[in-house]
């Protein structure tokens, strides 16, 4: 199988691309490098060049038959979103519709997208399922459900078979430290705790502690970029043997507040975890948990690394030895 990954070089691209080869799908890599690493890639075949360029796209396809699209390349900082929505809507939306017409005008079948639980905005009930509405509350979440409603109404006209995958809180690393998380500026929790215990950076602030929470910090729901890989692999083959389009909640059911993370990264390192408590960071929800029923039943997804000790243990280890 011949498989198109548009920003593998990237955090949850490049895990993905990683297990994709181990399962002996043939891979070729589209990455602009703008946000990720060539380190990332290992041996993979990569295409450095942006995916809403139509005639790299032609060409791409017209030198190969691929069967299937995986599109992660996005940006995905939900502030930045909301600052300038004009760079969100014209990668995330323009670029990916361009990436659908080159697919669907050289008869590739199958697409998986990298869509976010920002598509849901602020929980009307927990934990989230699929069904729940989708009321984003930013144009980051705004751009992943344009992208999942784009392939409907293309699987409708042009039989383009989807598989769409909500992940809520990515975190950990591959589990021999080969790849791993490397954003510049770092924004997300788990790695900045961590490097906060290292010393690698000032104390943490802990945004918000007033939330209506077991101890006032928000509760998230932590899932295992390796877990998240093995979904991707697993919904492809479901749409491509049942012929259809579905959409996942990737997550572990279980969610963690902010003060617990940090007390679990003292335990598994055995550091102190510097921190001090601060203001809500805006745009926040309280509570976010998927319900992953649907991902669990229909693809027999078995989410074996998601629990917490083995999420912070592999990031823990990445830390200590990233080359990235
Ligand atoms: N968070 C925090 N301090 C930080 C970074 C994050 O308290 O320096 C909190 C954040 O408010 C959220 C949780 O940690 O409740 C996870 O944030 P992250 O940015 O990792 O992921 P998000 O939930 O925004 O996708």
């Amino acid at each position: 199988m011949n498989v198109l990954i548009t920003g593998g070089a990237g955090y949850i691209g490049s895990h993905c691309s990683r297990y994709f080869r181990a399962q002996g799908v043939d891979v070729t890599i589209l990455d602009d490098l703008s946000e990720g690493h060539r380190e990332a890639v290992g041996d993979a075949r990569l295409v450095v060049g942006d995916c809403g360029d139509g005639e790299l796209l032609s060409r791409l396809f017209a030198e190969k038959t691929y069967d299937a699209v995986v599109h992660f390349a996005a940006f995905t900082s939900v502030g930045e979103s909301v600052a300038e929505p004009r760079k969100y809507f014209h990668n995330n939306v323009e670029n990916m519709l361009t990436l659908m017409n080159a697919a669907v005008d050289h008869g590739v079948g199958y697409f998986v997208f990298s869509s976010s639980a920002a598509v849901f905005g602020e929980p009307a009930e927990l934990p989230i399922r699929e069904d729940h509405p989708q009321r984003p509350i930013n144009p980051y979440g705004e751009t992943k459900m344009i992208g999942e409603r784009m392939l409907a109404d293309y699987e409708r006209a042009y039989g383009l078979h989807s598989c769409s995958f909500r992940y809520f809180n990515a975190a950990g690393d591959a589990e021999d430290s080969a790849i791993g998380e490397s954003h510049q500026p770092e924004t997300h929790l788990i790695p900045l705790v961590i490097q906060a215990a290292l010393g690698k950076r000032p104390p943490l602030t802990v945004f918000g502690t007033d939330y209506d929470t077991r101890d006032g910090s928000c509760i998230r729901d932590y899932v295992h970029v390796e877990d998240l890989a093995s979904a991707h692999y697993l919904g492809l083959r479901y749409i491509m043997e049942h012929g259809t389009s579905e959409q996942f909640n990737l997550g572990s059911e279980t969610g963690f507040t902010v003060l617990e993370i940090i007390q679990a990264v003292e335990k598994v390192t055995g550091l102190p975890v510097p921190y001090s408590l601060g203001a809500r960071r805006a745009g926040d929800p309280a509570v976010l948990v998927a319900g992953n029923a649907k991902a669990k039943d229909l693809l027999g997804w078995d989410p074996k690394k998601s629990d917490l000790e083995t999420i912070l243990r592999d990031a823990y280890h990445w830390e200590l030895k990233r080359t990235y």
